[in-house]
């Protein structure tokens, strides 16, 4: 291949945005004519990688935009700790099918059952298949929606939000809401209904729900939303922190 040829060749790649296409080019061609390899498996291989790249870099950029805690994946969860059942349901998630049946997936457990960890754990798997998801604690959530409401821009929230087929909604409950907090809140869960997922944790069972939305109406509305087309996860599990700490001090007993 001619200097030139190459430089065009580089230039046109360039305006193309084929990054990994323009870096292997040259190598390849080389290579493939070295060996005999026709001109469409040159193509074909060019095309492949450039396509796996990207993919790669669309998926990268999507872990960065969840916001989940890096640590908390599904290879550093014990899932033996999990109920067989409980156990099955994951195996269902992590593949993602929920999200076109624009289902809801709900947590429930005491403290340290494992709930933030496995919610982020279905969260890791859902982006490595390619999916936008976006991690927030409720209490966080609850406030971005309350200010976006006094600047009159809660249509513009909830469509920035629509963005992520899954919205992991961390702790319902956990911290008492005023009012005004529960209802937009409340509005969120149904914009949301039949229309993107949204996964959530929360140490309360549904007949506490009232501590979070206030009266028994929205309360039964909120539930009503939520739970239509949904997965409950129920992890009554001792707490996994209690455990390890009991762990720890046995085997420094033994020694
Ligand atoms: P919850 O949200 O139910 O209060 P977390 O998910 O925060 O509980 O879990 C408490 C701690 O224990 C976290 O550090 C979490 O990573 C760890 N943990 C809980 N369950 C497991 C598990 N099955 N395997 C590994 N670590 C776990
Ligand atoms: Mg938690």
């Amino acid at each position: 291949m001619s200097r030139a040829v190459q430089t065009r060749l580089q230039d046109c790649l360039r305006e193309l945005r084929l990054p990994t296409f323009r870096e292997n080019c040259h190598s390849k061609a080389a290579l493939a004519e070295k060996e005999g390899i026709s001109f469409a498996h040159y193509l074909l291989e060019l095309c492949e990688m450039e396509v796996a790249d990207r993919r790669q870099r669309r998926i990268d950029r999507k872990k960065s935009a969840s916001k989940l805690p890096p640590g908390k994946t599904l290879s550093a969860f014990d899932r033996s700790r999990l109920p067989t059942n409980v156990d099955r349901q994951l195996s269902s998630l992590v593949e993602g099918d929920f999200l076109d049946r624009r289902e809801n997936v709900l947590f429930f457990g005491p403290p340290g059952s494992g709930k933030t960890h496995l919610m982020c754990a279905v969260g890791h798997e859902l982006v490595l298949k390619d999916q936008s998801v976006y991690f927030t604690s409720c209490a966080a959530l609850v406030q971005r929606l309350l200010r976006a409401k006094q600047e009159l821009t809660l249509e513009k929230e909830f469509k920035r939000l629509d963005r992520f087929q899954a919205l992991l909604v961390d702790d319902l409950g956990y911290v008492q809401q005023s009012r005004e907090e529960m209802e937009v809140l409340f509005t969120l869960l149904s914009h949301r209904y039949e229309h993107r997922s949204l996964l959530m944790t929360s140490n309360l069972a549904f007949s506490h729900w009232e501590r979070i939305f206030k009266d028994p109406m929205t309360t039964v509305a909120a539930i009503d939303r939520l739970v239509h087309h949904s997965v409950i996860l129920e992890l009554n599990l001792p707490s996994y922190r209690m455990e390890e700490a009991k762990k720890k001090q046995e085997e420094g007993d033994q020694e």
